[in-house]
């Protein structure tokens, strides 16, 4: 297509046509089973290799928390939606994971999988993996029961707002993650920087962002809601952690294959970022 060939140029892409208000009616007819569904099954979620997206993001995940250097208090997932599969690694390093969601929906689906309700989102398949990619043995249902417990509070949120959460928490986070939100969230370019400076403010300085998001995208589908996305390039994505005064740590991307190319948003690829909030002074 037009828009992917200007991707792969490295061009720019057309202004998204969308407004705050156009995103917040499509939000009205957000599905999350939908959107598990289409992202979060077979083809993209197979862990049969690690060519495939889910086991990219889970291994960016799992190596950047390796280190040991992110941990802490708190950590603040911004934009969970229904998913968890991003705070598996995260969970072992911090006291309380704090959930967040614009969306009632979202946050009901995910207090259901919280509290081990039936009819819950079946994520084992994710945690089997994390806990092997980790490699020390544990076991899977550990890592559940570990993450269940400090998922602390699943509050609603804005990234619109300069204070997110409405009251800020004290003190600050002292990590942030946040998987495809901010550009499936944001009219254009510079509402993204906005919403990430936004975030800024939930940090302490010092503190650690990792974002993991979509390149070149420009609409993804969840059942009758059709959303439109920010097209970032990788250039993009350095830029608005710079301009939002973060420093960048690293930058990782990927590219769809073609198999996963499967008409539910026209994705180009996943970056993934390790970024830093100065220390003041
Ligand atoms: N983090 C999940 C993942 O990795 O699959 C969900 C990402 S989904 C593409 C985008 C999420 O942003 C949805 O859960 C949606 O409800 C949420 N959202 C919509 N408007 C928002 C806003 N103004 N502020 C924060 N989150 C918002």
């Amino acid at each position: 297509s037009d828009k992917r060939r200007r991707w792969r140029r490295g061009e720019p892409q057309p202004l998204a046509m969308s407004s705050p208000a156009a995103l917040r009616e499509g939000y009205e007819h957000f599905d999350p089973r939908a959107y598990l569904r289409n992202n979060y099954l077979p083809p993209r979620a197979d862990f049969s290799s690690e060519e495939f997206v889910v086991p990219w993001k889970l291994r960016c995940l799992a190596e950047t928390f390796a280190s040991g250097e992110i941990r802490g208090r708190t950590l603040i997932d911004v934009g969970t939606g229904p998913t968890i599969y991003q705070l598996l690694s995260a969970c072992d390093h911090f006291e309380e994971i704090v959930a967040t969601d614009y969306l009632a929906v979202n946050r009901e689906e995910l207090g259901r999988w919280a509290r081990g309700e039936p009819g819950a989102f079946d994520w084992s398949p994710f945690i089997q993996h994390v806990c092997k990619i980790e490699g020390r043995g544990e076991p899977w249902q550990d890592k559940e029961r570990r993450l269940r417990q400090r998922l602390g509070r699943i509050l609603p949120i804005d990234v619109h707002r300069p204070e997110p959460l409405g009251t800020p928490l004290r003190p600050r986070a002292d990590a942030l993650l946040s998987a495809f939100c901010l550009e499936a969230v944001s009219p254009d370019r510079a509402a993204f920087v906005r919403a990430l400076a936004h975030l800024g403010n939930l940090l302490r300085p010092g503190g650690h962002v990792l974002l993991l998001g979509a390149l070149g995208e420009s609409f993804y589908l969840a059942g009758p809601a059709r959303l439109p996305v920010v097209p970032l390039q990788e250039s993009d994505v350095r830029e608005a952690l710079a301009a939002a005064g973060f420093a960048l740590r690293e930058l990782r991307t990927y590219a769809m294959p073609p198999a996963l190319r499967t008409g539910v948003d026209d994705v180009d690829g996943v970056f993934f970022a390790h970024a830093q909030k100065p220390l003041e002074g």
